[in-house]
């Protein structure tokens, strides 16, 4: 089967020599012609995977009800900004607005929503979603753009589709993986000139074996600092949730998946969603070192439990039928429960604030 962005990724590589895995990964991506947010539909059982949003209304729903709560924890200002970066079809934004409208209806006058999106189809399936808050809702192609003013800003699944570098340890040392051409014409994985500075290593790079892989990632590096510098300047809190690991360590999570089923990375450029897992370690690092206060770091599971999930699954579940319940049932195993096939563990959920504020469940309130 003919592949567009192959056939373009493997004539970039005949003429100028490997790419980076970060320029594979954006490619991959989004290439504006043939890039997978632009040309495929990711979301849902028709598509590649499914995201917690998508899984249930009771995800966004306690994202809902923790802004609400750091809103007021804010002291209730009278103008806010509700954000997102990567929104996908919108399901998130609109279920923490439904919960934003009844629980705190005055919040909901008050705020602007603001929607970042790269992908001009996604923005469409967005509209559609959020019909309803017509003159509310704005979009723009980059978190640089959003307006001043105090931000409730959330993420889910972001940081694991923005590029990251891969180093390889070899014979000598650790050098930038790249992505060139086998004899057989196909990609392949080959090591590059480019090293890496050793202090970014967790532990030096001769106590680790060769092929041993170490990401590095300062594209979301610079989107954090972005955002904090956001929420520094005017006040906010803002809640990212990822799979990933809580503490930088060597590995290969590149992955790609496809029809819901993992795929090898370099097999369908385009055709594959790319990701990989995030290093929440470094990205609270970055936070602290903008100034700013990490409210906490959780595993998706206890975070969403010391929310209050289990509650609202049961108010949510009253009166309905036995299918009805079962069904809620489980999607809270899945949102929160431990184990493969489920979220509560493998992802996970950063909260940083400026200026500091005491936030449930990661701090009970002092008063
Ligand atoms: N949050 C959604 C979608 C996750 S998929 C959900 O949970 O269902 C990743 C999303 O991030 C897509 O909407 C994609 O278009 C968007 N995206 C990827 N890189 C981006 C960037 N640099 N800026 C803004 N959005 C980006």
């Amino acid at each position: 089967m003919t592949n567009p962005l192959a056939d373009k990724i493997k004539a970039l590589i005949r003429t100028n020599g490997p790419i980076s895995v970060t320029d594979y990964f954006s490619l991959c991506l989004a290439d504006p012609q043939y890039g997978y947010y632009h040309v495929r539909e990711p979301f849902g059982l028709a598509g590649d995977f499914t995201t917690a949003p998508e899984i249930s209304q009771l995800f966004g729903e306690m994202i809902g009800i923790f802004l609400v709560h750091a809103w007021q924890e804010h002291g209730s200002p009278t103008q806010a900004i509700i954000a997102e970066i990567g929104p996908g079809r919108g399901t998130m934004m609109s279920d923490v607005l439904r919960v934003v409208r009844r629980l705190a209806p005055d919040l909901y006058a008050a705020a602007d929503i603001h929607l970042v999106e790269t992908s001009e189809r996604l923005r469409k399936v967005q509209a559609e979603t959020l019909t309803g808050h017509e003159g509310k809702t704005h979009w723009h192609g980059s978190f640089d753009n959003l307006p001043p003013g105090f931000l409730l800003l959330a993420a889910n699944e972001l940081f694991d589709a923005i590029p990251i570098r891969q180093f390889v340890r070899t014979a000598q040392g650790f050098r930038e993986r790249m992505i060139g051409l086998d004899a057989e014409d196909e990609l392949t994985f080959a090591a590059g000139v480019a090293g890496i500075d050793p202090s970014l290593l967790p532990t030096p790079a001769q106590s680790v074996a060769e092929g041993t892989i170490f990401e590095a990632a300062p594209a979301r590096d610079a989107v954090m600092a972005a955002v904090c510098e956001r929420l520094r300047a005017n006040g906010g809190t803002a809640i990212l949730i990822d799979y990933g690991h809580l503490a930088t360590g060597y590995g290969d999570t590149l992955q790609a998946v496809r029809n819901h089923q993992y795929d090898p990375p370099l097999a369908n450029p385009g055709r594959a969603d790319l990701t990989s897992h995030v290093d929440f370690e470094q990205l609270a690092l970055r936070a602290k070192a903008e100034g700013l206060q990490v409210n906490g770091l959780a595993h998706q599971g206890d975070f969403l439990v010391g929310l209050g999930l289990l509650d609202r699954a049961a108010a949510l579940g009253r009166d309905k039928d036995l299918a009805t319940q079962e069904a809620i049932r489980d999607a809270v195993e899945r949102l929160a429960g431990a184990g493969a096939g489920r979220m509560g563990e493998l992802f996970k959920v950063l909260v940083v604030s400026s200026p500091e504020v005491a936030l449930v469940p990661f701090r009970k309130k002092a008063r």
